[in-house]
């Protein structure tokens, strides 16, 4: 097929509903939930708004607001710049991200029975292997999408914060030193508010997802949900963040097409 029947075809399957569009995006409110970190550390900005009319004397025909949202609140994605060993990368920031990379096939692990049985798993190398001997290799600039389950959870649950921290699932720096170097992935997402499990701060190095994810130039997405609709391979997805200039991350409405 040319590219433009391939096109013709995508946009036919589309209309028939033979390609479905799932959402992934948690809905964004003044009640999403938000990473917490300890004193004396900045917070990120809950999402707020004011109203600007309502068809009234302030703006007689029309209804608007405005909105106030940390970068990294609710469903969105990171971009290297937000971790400090992405840094000094070339075109490390939102706006300078390719736009072919905004769309990328997915792989999706789905753990959630172990996520299920222990907040604080951890998923290794070892896992990604036993997925790869029943699922394939994972292709090289895929996303790979960690499903746990995690956003079918009740908000204290989903937050799941202790008196020593959130306790929510997350890879160790063997799963993705595995993903960087031998798959080069496009980056890791998750279900939970951090692509870093909620005990991160124990693991070697600290934060391993955020810092060896974005100090290779990958990204990674959080707060996603409906993983469970997608199949293990097959998906596109379509992750695209607010191009805000030398941004380090923003929501975003994140899309997978899924063929039935
Ligand atoms: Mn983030």
């Amino acid at each position: 097929m040319s590219s433009t029947d391939i096109l013709a075809a995508l946009a036919q399957n589309l209309t028939a509903g033979q390609i479905r569009v799932i959402d992934l995006t948690q809905e964004l409110s003044e009640d999403t939930p938000l990473l917490v970190l300890p004193e004396p550390f900045g917070q990120t900005a809950a999402f707020s708004r004011e109203e600007i009319s309502r068809y009234d004397e302030r703006g007689l025909a029309w209804h608007w607001h405005n909105f106030t949202v940390g970068e990294h609140t609710g469903t969105h994605f990171d971009a290297p710049i937000h971790w400090v060993t992405g840094k000094d990368l070339a075109d490390n920031t939102l706006d300078k991200v390719p736009p072919q990379k905004l769309v990328a096939q997915a792989c999706v692990l789905d753990f959630s029975a172990e996520c299920a049985a222990d907040a604080d798993f951890l998923l290794t190398r070892a896992h990604i292997e036993a997925w790869e001997a029943e699922h394939g290799a994972i292709p090289a600039g895929s996303w790979v999408l960690f499903r746990s389950d995690w956003s079918k959870l009740p908000v204290d649950a989903y937050t799941n914060r202790r008196e020593d921290g959130a306790h929510t699932p997350g890879p160790d720096a063997s799963a993705v030193s595995y993903l960087v170097d031998e798959r080069d992935v496009l980056g890791f997402g998750v279900e939970t508010i951090g692509t870093d499990a909620g005990q991160a701060h124990l693991l070697e190095p600290m934060y391993p997802a955020h810092a060896l994810l974005h100090g290779a130039g990958k990204y990674g997405l959080q707060c996603l949900e409906n993983l469970d609709l997608l199949p293990p391979t097959g998906a596109i997805v379509i992750a695209a963040p607010l191009k805000i200039r030398d941004g380090s991350g923003s929501p975003m409405r994140a899309l997978a097409l899924v063929s039935e």
